[in-house]
């Protein structure tokens, strides 16, 4: 045993080969590799001690192990640790990769705040300190007609910060079908709990009425909370009462807040093109209702926020909470929401040209002709065939809502959709994700760009080439 450690390579041995000098840049310090080195060493010597018989007994091969292990290991430290993913699902709002994708305004809007000074907080029309909110209130009044508005870190931030500063120690009634769960970590229940407020539940599950609020207010809520059930729908035997119903209560009690956590935020009708029926932003505050509340990355297609909008007597106390700093975006979330409200304010054709809204709205024509383009670079080595199918919105949002779309649908010339598909994922960049299903492996160019897929075409082509070299 003893003797097979004798073979493992000194460190100073390891140095002195070329393939470790070549790892040696001003990024990676000689100091960092050898700290490396004795480590990869620690951990080999460790698999020798469990495993003695998989390694050949041989200096040679435990030198070409730690250096390929080095290797490794440099390349995954200098390569940036949030990785370019192409996403082939056709999912628009895939929350595990990042939500939205920003337009060219707003990529353009952040670098300039970020390698910039800007007016974040100076007045230029006076020389004095000015006010983060002010930048991006106008913009969202004129996108949603609300009388006033601010914006914190998401829309969890805003639902937390609309509670705990208008509803802490005050009872709130939620109808029982919508104390939703959406993605994973955000209850309406547990984040009502954290603020403070408590909780009173109304009606059924499937059923609230009026007189089910209106009997809550008559025990002394003081806010009413409506939840959009973003991610989910209740069908069949059901009733709900829409907020503009529940301002009617408001003459029982003047004081009373009518508030409504929209989720989604969407400011373009999808419902005119005939998808979903998702409620806008300018619907939902209706009159008699104070505050909304959405998010900037889901449907609305801009950075993650959380945007709230509503009274100007509701919104003054939540800027001047103590949570509102704690909560507060930076110059970059406020250029980029700036830059997609912009767009909101323009035409239609504009608004189409935000990543989001184009995707959904994107005819199946339009994937189809992505898709055509793509399959005709490929020989017949590799099986593709177009077949209909659907993609879904994502990010928890229109759950109901299928979109048809074309599929590419492939097998690769050695037939292995497993290793092909890992091998999309983790070797190379950019990495692709596509949608896996018992036949094989398919892609969705509903969300594919047309730069992306040269760069999907020329990894396919890749992927030929080593198996070419394999083969020969
Ligand atoms: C998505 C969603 C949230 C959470 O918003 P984030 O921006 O992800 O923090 C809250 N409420 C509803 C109804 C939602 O759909």
């Amino acid at each position: 045993m003893s003797e097979i450690f004798k073979l493992l390579p000194p460190v100073h041995d390891l140095q002195a080969h070329s393939r470790f000098k070549a790892l040696q840049t001003g990024d990676v310090t000689s100091a960092r590799l050898t700290e490396w080195t004795r480590a990869e060493l620690e951990s080999l010597r460790q698999q020798v001690r469990e495993h003695p018989n998989t390694f050949k007994k041989d200096r040679a091969h435990f030198t070409d192990v730690i250096l390929t292990k080095l290797e490794e290991r440099v390349a995954a430290w200098l390569s940036p640790h949030i990785h370019k993913v192409i996403n082939a699902t056709g999912t628009v709002l895939h929350t595990n990769l990042g939500r939205a994708r920003l337009s060219e305004s707003a990529v353009h809007a952040v670098t300039k705040a970020a390698k910039h000074y800007t007016d974040l907080e100076y007045d230029i029309e006076t020389g004095e300190r000015g006010s983060r909110h002010q930048i991006i209130e106008e913009r969202v009044k004129e996108v949603t007609g609300a009388e006033a508005a601010m914006v914190v870190n998401n829309n969890a931030a805003a639902v937390y910060l609309v509670l705990k500063a208008l509803a802490q120690d005050k009872a709130v009634a939620v109808s029982r079908g919508e104390l939703v769960e959406i993605g994973g970590s955000f209850r309406v229940s547990s984040i009502m709990e954290e603020s403070g407020a408590s909780l009173v539940e109304v009606g059924t599950t499937n059923k609230t009425h009026l007189y089910d609020y209106k009997q809550a207010v008559e025990n002394g809520a003081q806010m009413i909370m409506k939840v959009h059930t973003s991610n989910f729908v209740i069908s069949g035997f059901t009733a709900t009462v829409d907020s503009q119903e529940l301002a009617s209560l408001k003459e029982q009690d003047e004081g009373l807040i009518i508030y409504e956590d929209l989720g989604s935020g969407v400011l373009f009708d999808f419902s005119d093109e005939g998808i979903g029926k998702e409620p806008t932003v300018p619907d939902a505050l209706a009159p008699g209702v104070d505050l909304v509340t959405f998010s900037g990355d889901k449907l609305l297609g801009g950075p993650q926020a959380g945007i709230i909008a509503g009274k100007k007597k509701w919104i003054d106390q939540l800027k001047k909470h103590q949570l509102a700093r704690v909560l507060r975006v930076d110059k970059m979330t406020l250029a980029a929401l700036d830059a997609t409200l912009k767009m909101y304010a323009g035409s239609k054709e504009l608004i189409e040209q935000l990543p989001v809204v184009r995707d959904v709205v994107a005819s199946v024509e339009d994937i189809e002709r992505k898709a055509a383009y793509f399959m005709k670079h490929f020989s017949t080595k590799w099986k593709m065939e177009l077949l209909d199918g659907f993609s879904q919105v994502g990010g928890g949002t229109m759950p109901e809502v299928s979109l048809p779309t074309k599929l590419v649908q492939v097998i690769p010339p050695d037939q292995k959709i497993e290793k092909f598909s890992t091998w999309l994922r983790k070797k190379g960049e950019p990495c692709i994700i596509t949608r896996r299903n018992e036949e094989g492996l398919s892609l969705d160019f509903r969300t594919v760009t047309v730069e992306e897929i040269e760069e999907i075409i020329l990894r396919f082509q890749t992927y030929e080439n080593e198996l070419r070299h394999q083969a020969e």
